[in-house]
């Protein structure tokens, strides 16, 4: 669609491309740090978790080493009685009942301290994984948190940038012909990112459509409003800055 325009309509369309790139770029932000706070919260949580499964399962040990202990001493205990009351029996029977009974003793204090054993081999292995995560939280968990303030804080600045970057746009528009603010509201409404293009070598910079030649040079003289065929956006020109497109 081709027709004759005031150049300065042309004008405020570089001024609205322009204005609709700086938007884009807080939206996108303003939609991927939420993303990536909530990831945050999840890491941290999750290393938090391990730390208290791992601090869970020591106790556990720790625990159940003092219960074992505590029965290797009263079984020795029992051993010793069995012992001085064995030196005051009178028949065989009863000596041989209760060598018996010292020696069952005798087994379960050795079952109690392999077990006790494996316990403290278990607690140096659920220390070593405490220490691990320790040093993981030391490491990583204070990052994590400074890096969700920050994004916290890009949120808060970005969405007043964005009330401020589109109530420019608002005044920026009015100053637009009716025609050519209609044609833009048409094309924004189905295009959502901007109404209009910029033209970067022959290339439609809202579509990457190539421009024949003819048509191109015509764009970069910025004296009518042409649209993109790909896209439909109005097809201006303007220096790109180095830094930004
Ligand atoms: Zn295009």
């Amino acid at each position: 669609m081709e027709m004759q325009t005031a150049e300065g309509d042309i004008g405020i369309l570089i001024q609205i491309v322009k204005q609709d790139f700086e938007i884009q770029k807080n939206r996108r932000v303003l939609e991927e740090a939420p993303v990536r706070i909530k990831e945050i919260n999840k890491k941290v949580k999750e290393m938090d978790e391990e730390y208290e499964e791992s601090q869970t399962v020591l106790k556990k040990l720790e625990k159940e080493k003092i219960r074992l202990e505590e029965n290797v001493k009263y079984h020795n205990s029992k051993v010793a009685e069995k012992q001085s009351e064995q030196s005051r029996v009178k028949t065989n029977k009863e000596y041989k009942a209760l060598t018996a009974e010292i020696a069952y003793l005798l087994k379960q204090i050795d079952q109690e301290e392999e077990r006790i054993i494996t316990i403290l081999d278990q607690m140096e292995a659920k220390r070593k994984e405490v220490g691990a995560i320790t040093s993981q939280i030391d490491s990583e968990r204070g990052a994590l948190l400074d890096e969700k303030r920050k994004l916290e804080e890009e949120i808060k600045v970005g969405t007043e940038r964005l009330r401020v970057l589109e109530d420019e746009k608002v005044r920026i528009l009015s100053r637009l012909s009716n025609l050519v603010l209609h044609l833009y509201n048409r094309i924004l409404k189905v295009k959502r990112d901007s109404g209009v293009a910029n033209l970067i070598g022959d290339i439609c910079q809202g579509c990457y459509t190539r421009i024949p030649p003819q048509k191109a040079h015509e764009i970069r003289k910025n004296s009518k409003i042409i649209t993109c065929e790909g896209c439909g956006r109005i097809l201006v020109y303007y220096q790109v800055d180095a830094g930004s497109t």
